[in-house]
């Protein structure tokens, strides 16, 4: 009598279980289910049991999952991983299920697959599925925050120097070109117009170099009126091209701000990541140099940096106010 109440006790327990548990054999067919109670992707029984894991999920999620399954498997470690499924992924479900499902919102989910051999030798694998949409979405925002530059929209130093180092250390770096821009006579620019002015034409000239590069590249605010924009995969007379076509753009885009018509211009320096760059700092010495050069030759120009590039001498003012540091 007791152990029947007991049995009964864990039966009501498992279907309680709020993450849904499925028991997959090492050939990928769900043997057993259990729980689910706050999953999205409710299915029944019969929509599990006796289907292939392949059933249930899209190709792409499929495929990272027979990795991981045959690496639990083989290892006898536990595996994680995130995926996301759509309701058009989900072929096992009725009208009334994917009615439920909210259209097509994207939901995100944690699986856990953990191998376990029985005493006959049988190996399973516990398939632990966690509905994490809601922090998944919160860890995204809070990740594009902590990345954009909150004037522009852009990246901001931080995340853009983060993605260069990353592109710098890839085992096979690939050829990518450094674009340093800095509008012209900013200074005048707030001067005449006020600080407030001065920040949209910030974000006009970051927006419209945005607008000119590929999905591929990246832009980033590097500081007050200065940008860096990384471009993947082309050579230096490519990248000056494009550079040239950011300059005349924004050349030729007039700021509307308050009452004033500002025409910016901006200077830009460009370097190319080849096999004499030994770091990513020495790449934004190198565009800086010549975005200096493009400055204190006559502004609104480009420059593409070489080793013999002239350096400019500073104004005496100017070199007045720089201190050694020893
Ligand atoms: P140059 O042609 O040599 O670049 O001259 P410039 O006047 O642009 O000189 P510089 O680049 O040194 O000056 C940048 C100015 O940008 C100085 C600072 O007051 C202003 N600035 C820095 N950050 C911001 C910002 O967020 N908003 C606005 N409106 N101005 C900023
Ligand atoms: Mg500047
Ligand atoms: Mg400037």
């Amino acid at each position: 009598m007791i152990d029947m109440q007991k049995e009964e006790w864990l039966s009501m327990m498992l279907r309680e279980l709020p993450d849904r548990l499925l028991i997959v054999n090492a050939a990928g067919i769900i043997v057993d289910g259990f729980g689910g109670a706050s999953s999205s992707t409710s299915l029944t029984q019969s929509q599990t049991i006796n289907h292939h894991y392949r059933q249930l999920l899209s190709q792409p999620v499929a495929d990272t999952f027979t990795t991981h399954l045959t690496q639990a498997l083989t290892s006898g470690q536990k595996q994680q991983f995130h995926y996301a499924m759509l309701a058009c992924d989900q072929l096992q479900m009725s009208i009334k299920q994917l009615e439920a499902w909210d259209g097509e919102e994207e939901k995100w989910f944690e699986a856990n697959l953990k191998p376990i051999t029985l005493a006959n030798g049988a190996q399973y694998v516990l398939w632990q599925e966690r509905e994490i949409t809601q922090s998944y979405l919160k860890q995204v925002e809070l990740t594009k925050l902590a990345e954009t530059d909150e004037l522009t929209g852009i990246l901001n130093r931080r995340a853009f120097m983060i993605n260069l180092e990353r592109a710098f250390n890839q085992p096979q770096p690939q050829a990518l070109t450094c674009l340093m821009i800095d509008i012209d006579h900013f200074k005048e620019i707030n001067d005449q117009v006020g600080h407030l002015s001065g920040d949209e034409v910030i974000t006009q000239v970051a927006h419209l170099c945005h607008k000119m590069i590929r999905a591929s590249d990246y832009i980033g605010r590097l500081g007050g009126e200065e940008f860096g924009i990384v471009l993947t995969d082309i050579n230096a007379i490519q990248a000056y091209d494009i550079a040239e076509r950011i300059r005349h753009a924004i050349e030729s885009t007039p700021c509307h701000v308050d009452e004033h018509i500002i025409y910016p211009t901006v200077s830009i320096g460009i370097a190319e990541l080849n096999g004499q760059v030994c770091s990513v700092r020495e790449l934004l010495v190198q565009a800086d140099k010549a975005m200096y050069y493009s400055k204190q030759t006559g502004r609104n120009q480009v420059t593409l940096y070489y080793d013999n590039l002239p350096t400019i001498k500073t104004n005496a003012k100017l070199k007045a106010k720089i201190l050694k540091a020893s």
